[in-house]
């Protein structure tokens, strides 16, 4: 294993990139494939930084005194800048000859060059130089008058080496002028250090070209999927007209779903808990009560079935409510870009502030987009697209009897209603876990999300359903009991991994919770290593593919589009993990490695 000097968890002096100043950091991780550092900066910043651009405190700890800088804030401490007006003390075998050609040395540079800056001077001396100069004291004099604000400036400008050259201060600038012409580098310098280093999706080509491919899929499956022999062999589908595509009524209809579950989010039922913490220590709060909308708008929707509303309109209408839903879903993007450029930095997506704007379009730019207490992200990850699959999955239950005039649906229109409402209720019933997960955590809300959830979720999760209306498939009983048995494994593997790392998270010292063994990380968080979470690193993921499993099965081994879900689904499980698994190394370093040594599969057992 390669030797890392420094440690997780240990205060170090971390180069700022760029520049040749230094600031108290903790060391989070070392990567031993790159041999960088992650480190993380007083203001929350984290950068990975080489070991050559890190010192240990101890080299950068004054002699004596106190430093009477203003602040503690470690953006605002003195640096040890190496401009080359800079005096060194630190060797106590350095005799005063040197020392007064070091002198000199400064006072010609300070005429000459500029770069020092005579706040940075005031501080230094302030705190630790006991070998003023006159040069030096002259100059924290000047400087004392000066107001607070422009001090705050000098001081930014000098941390990153933005002093404008003597020459250029001499110019007709006013100062007013002078000041914004300092800000404005710094400003530009603070906003690129917080992107993203590494794109995801393929960067900025790959999610503008997602922004188009998503969509296009959508429609090829549901056309596809519309034919009478949908097999591969008839590929591409006819294209439909105009008029099966958009209907004015039908976008009404999807306006006033995503209001009415609006409308039920606003409802005071249910608990109101804390979401994880912000980058500003903040932390939001969220209304608990997923599963009352998801009861009342069934409720809602089975007394309009007893009125006589023919709910298999939806079925009959789908490519239409498809296009209304993306039509709706580009709008909320759109909306949710343009008033992202005005938030402040902190409130940004870690993963979706590139500078690009198709990219941070398609990633999400903001984090957690609220009008007033009205969080659209959480609204849309549950309710209007995860509630309305449901919905959807019963309008083609209810077409199926009726076009084939059955006096009851069929099995297998059964048991994929039946098993994907299992998983649409436990997902609403346990919504509270939703807080902790990557969507809500660490990605921004934009179009990916958006399009996700009020388009892909309802009308590519809806496929197996969607199918059997048109291509029924029967099942013997032996078969039936075999699906639900499945179903019922991956269901099992699924709720039991993903509850007891909930509850862990909540409380490690949980008894009943004490059978589990644990490796303890930097962070003062443990990962659990026995039981399903060290069969495999995922066992969450493994359960929920068993179950997109049983949800092909049921329609039968004439076409391979029923199964498009569990294709799709490995292939994101596979993305996700890879995303999981960088950000675990980054927070837990060494300890992750371990447990990755220790459980040696990702997902599937003895396979990968
Ligand atoms: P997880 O719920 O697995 O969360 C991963 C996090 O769990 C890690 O970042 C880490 O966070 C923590 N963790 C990882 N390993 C351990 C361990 N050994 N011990 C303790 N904590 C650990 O991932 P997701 O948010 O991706 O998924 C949540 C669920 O949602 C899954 O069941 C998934 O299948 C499902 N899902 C379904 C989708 C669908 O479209 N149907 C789409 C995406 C997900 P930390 O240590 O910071 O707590």
């Amino acid at each position: 294993m390669p030797s890392n000097r420094f440690q997780s968890g240990e205060m170090v002096m971390g180069r700022w990139p760029g520049s040749s100043l230094y600031y108290e950091v903790k060391v989070l991780s070392f990567n031993s494939d790159t041999q960088l550092y992650t480190v993380i900066y007083k203001d929350g910043t984290e950068l990975e930084l080489k070991e050559a651009d890190i010192k240990r405190l101890s080299g950068f700890r004054q002699s004596g005194g106190h430093s009477r800088s203003r602040s503690r804030s470690p953006s605002r401490r003195r640096s040890r800048s190496r401009s080359p007006g800079r005096v060194t003390r630190r060797s106590s075998s350095r005799t005063m000859e040197t020392r007064k050609e070091a002198r000199k040395e400064l006072k010609r540079k300070e005429v000459q060059e500029v770069q020092l800056s005579p706040v940075e001077k005031l501080v230094e001396n302030n705190s630790n130089n006991k070998h003023d100069t006159k040069a030096e004291n002259a100059t924290a004099h000047r400087v004392s008058k000066k107001s607070e604000a422009e001090l705050e400036l000098n001081r930014v400008a000098v941390r990153y080496n933005l002093r404008p050259r003597k020459e250029e201060v001499e110019t007709k600038l006013s100062e007013p002028e002078r000041l914004e012409k300092v800000a404005k580098p710094l400003k530009e310098m603070k906003l690129s250090a917080d992107r993203p280093t590494d794109l995801e999706f393929g960067g900025r080509i790959g999610a503008f070209f997602m922004i188009f491919l998503l969509p296009a899929m959508t429609f090829l499956l549901l056309l596809m999927c519309s034919q009478e022999d949908p097999s591969l062999l008839n590929f591409p589908p006819e294209l439909p007209t105009l008029d099966a595509l958009w209907d004015i009524q039908v976008f009404g209809l999807v306006i006033l779903w995503f209001f009415f579950q609006a409308l039920l989010y606003l409802l005071p039922v249910g608990k109101v808990v804390e979401g994880m913490p912000l980058r500003s220590g903040k932390r939001l709060k969220y209304r608990i009560n997923g599963f009352h909308t998801f009861v009342l708008s069934t409720l809602v929707l089975g007394a309009a079935y007893y009125q006589g509303v023919d709910l298999s309109y939806i079925h009959t209408h789908f490519l239409q409510f498809a296009v209304s839903a993306f039509v709706l879903s580009v709008l909320l993007s759109v909306y949710l870009y343009l008033r992202s450029r005005r938030v402040p930095q902190d409130e940004l997506a870690p993963g979706g502030n590139s500078g690009n704007m198709f990219y941070d379009f398609f990633i999400g730019h903001e984090l957690n987009p609220r009008i007033k207490s009205f969080d659209l992200k959480y609204f849309c990850e549950l309710r209007p697209g995860l509630i309305g699959w449901i919905m959807v999955n019963i309008s083609m239950l209810l077409a199926e009897v009726k076009i084939h005039k059955l006096d009851a649906p069929s099995p297998a229109m059964i048991l994929v209603n039946g098993f994907q409402l299992l998983y649409v209720a436990d997902a609403l019933w346990n919504e509270e876990a939703i807080l902790t997960t990557m969507d809500i955590v660490h990605d921004g809300f934009g179009y990916m999300l958006a399009f996700g959830d009020l388009v892909w979720v309802p009308f590519t999760y809806s496929l197996q359903s969607f199918y059997l209306v048109n291509h029924p498939n029967p099942l013997s009983w032996p078969w039936t009991v075999t699906v639900v048995a499945i179903n019922l494994i991956g269901y099992f593997v699924f709720r039991k991994a993903n509850s007891q790392k909930n509850a862990f998270r909540r409380n490690p010292a949980d008894p009943k919770l004490s059978h589990l063994r644990t490796i303890p990380t930097a962070t003062g968080k443990s990962l659990i290593v026995s039981g399903l979470w060290g069969f495999v690193r995922h066992p969450n993921y493994l359960g929920d593919l068993i179950m997109a499993l049983a949800w092909s099965l049921p329609c039968g081994f004439n076409h391979i589009l029923p199964y498009f879900y569990i294709i799709y689904f490995t292939g994101l499980l596979i993305h996700r993990d890879a995303r999981d698994d960088k950000q675990c190394r980054r927070k837990y370093g060494s300890a992750w490695d371990e447990y990755c040594q220790q459980v040696r599969y990702r997902i599937f057992p003895g396979i990968y």
